[in-house]
C-alpha cells in the first residue's frame, strides 16, 4: 500500500459506507435491478444539476459517447474532429460509428486548440467533439461559434467534467449532448461501470434510451414496441442508487477538489522544472478531476515518487495518434506529442489527508533539488 496511492476506492466506500450498504440492501429488498426507480431518481439528479431537460443513464461513458453521435446521425464517409490528447474511447467512439477521427493539437490548457481545429474542418466535417479534460471546460464560445459558421454537430466528451463551468455553464450543457462517465476513479464514481448523455433535444433523449434498451419502447397502450436496433447498456439499478447516495456529496467534493490543487498550486508553484495546469478564472470553474503537471525528467521523478511511496500516474507514455492501430491516419501533432511525454498526474481527491499532499509536494522538490 502507497503512504499516497493514486485513487483510494477503499476509503470512499469507508466515508459513506453505512448509508451505502442500507441503500445497497434496500435495493435488493426491493428486487429493483433493471432500469428501476433508482435510475430515474439518478437521471432527475443529473439533468437537475447540470440544468438540462434530459439525462438518459448508460452502462459506461464510452457507450454516452458511441450513441450520442449514432442519435446525430453521424455514420460512414463523416468526418468528426477531437483531440489527440484525451482518453482513447472519445476516438473510439467515432470509429464505431464508421466516421473518421481527425484530430486537432492541444493547446497550453492541455484542451483543443480551436483555431487549429477549424483549419481542419472539410467538406465531410459533420460534428466536433471537444474534450472537457482533467475538468477543465474548453472555450466553448469559440467552438459553438465554428460549429455554427461551418453547421457542424457539437457533442461534448465531459466525462472528467462533471460539475465544471464555462462562463458560469456546466460542462455537457452546451451542445446537441454531453457525454459523461461514472466510473469509480470520477469526479461522482460508482463501485463499477456506469454513464449517462445529458442533452435539451428530445429526439436525441429518445434514440439514446432506444440505442440502450435493444430499441423498445412502451406505445400508448403500454405495449412495447421494437422502433429501433440497439444494445444492453442500461444504467445497473444498483449503480444509480449507489450514485444517488454519492450525488449528495457532490457539491462538497468539487469544493474540496479545488482546495486540494490550490495546495499543490501553492507547494510547486516554485519549481522551475515543473510547469502547472491552467489555473481557474473569471471564465473557468475548474473541478480537478486530475491534476496534471509537465514535468522536466518525467519518467525519473514518476520513478522517484514511486519510492517515496507516492503513487501517480502517466497515462499515455505516447500520444494516442502514435499508437500502432492510429499511426495509419498520418496525424502530425507535435504539442499533443511533446504533452504525452511530459505529463504525469498527481494523486488529488477528496479523501487525501493534508499531510498527504504536503508530503507529495515535498517529495516533487526533493526529486528537483537532490
Ligand atoms: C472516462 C472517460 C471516458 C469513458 O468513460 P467510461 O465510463 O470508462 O467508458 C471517455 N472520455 C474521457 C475523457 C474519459 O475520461
Amino acid at each position: 500500500m502507497f503512504r499516497v496511492p493514486f485513487v483510494n476506492y477503499k476509503i470512499q466506500y469507508q466515508e459513506l459506507k453505512p448509508e451505502l450498504d442500507k441503500k445497497i440492501q434496500d435495493v435488493f429488498d426491493r428486487g429493483d435491478l433493471i432500469l428501476r426507480q433508482d435510475v430515474e431518481e439518478f437521471e432527475k439528479n443529473l439533468a437537475d444539476f447540470l440544468g438540462v431537460e434530459y439525462a438518459i443513464g448508460l452502462n459506461s461513458g464510452t457507450d454516452a459517447l458511441i450513441f450520442s453521435l449514432k442519435a446525430a446521425g453521424i455514420k460512414e464517409g463523416d468526418e468528426v474532429i477531437t483531440v489527440s490528447h484525451t482518453f482513447f474511447a472519445t476516438i473510439e467512439a467515432i470509429i464505431h460509428n464508421g466516421a473518421k477521427p481527425v484530430l486537432a493539437e492541444a493547446g497550453e490548457d492541455y484542451l483543443m486548440d480551436m483555431d487549429k481545429a477549424e483549419a481542419l474542418i472539410t467538406k465531410r466535417t459533420k460534428a466536433i467533439l471537444p474534450v472537457h479534460l482533467n475538468g477543465r471546460v474548453c472555450d466553448m464560445e469559440k467552438l459553438l461559434a465554428l460549429a455554427q459558421k461551418h453547421n457542424l454537430v457539437v457533442i461534448e466528451d465531459a466525462a472528467q467534467a462533471l460539475g465544471a463551468k464555462f462562463k458560469g455553464k456546466k460542462a455537457g450543457s452546451f451542445g446537441l449532448a454531453g457525454c459523461f462517465s461514472f466510473y469509480p476513479a470520477k469526479i461522482l464514481g460508482a463501485l463499477g461501470d456506469a454513464g449517462a448523455v445529458a442533452t435539451d433535444n428530445e429526439e436525441m433523449a429518445k434514440k439514446v434510451r432506444l440505442f440502450r434498451n435493444h430499441g423498445q419502447m412502451k406505445n400508448s397502450e403500454g405495449r412495447v414496441e421494437i422502433i429501433s436496433y440497439g444494445w444492453t447498456s442500461r444504467l445497473d439499478n444498483l449503480q444509480a442508487a449507489i450514485l444517488n447516495v454519492k450525488f449528495s456529496r457532490l457539491q462538497k467534493w468539487i469544493e474540496k477538489r479545488r482546495e486540494i490543487a490550490e495546495l499543490y498550486y501553492q507547494g510547486l508553484v516554485r519549481v522551475p522544472e515543473i510547469k502547472l495546469p491552467p489555473k481557474s478564472d473569471e471564465d473557468h470553474f475548474d473541478i480537478y478531476q486530475n491534476f496534471v503537471i509537465r514535468a522536466q525528467k518525467r519518467d525519473a521523478l514518476s520513478e522517484f515518487l514511486k519510492e517515496k511511496s507516492v503513487e501517480t500516474l502517466i497515462k499515455d507514455p505516447v500520444a494516442l495518434h502514435q499508437q500502432p492501430i492510429l499511426k495509419n491516419f498520418g496525424f502530425k501533432l507535435p504539442f499533443s506529442e511533446e504533452l504525452a511525454k511530459a505529463v504525469i498526474s498527481l494523486p488529488l481527491y477528496p479523501q487525501l489527508a493534508r499531510e498527504q499532499i504536503e508530503y507529495v509536494i515535498n517529495c516533487v522538490k526533493e526529486f528537483y533539488t537532490k
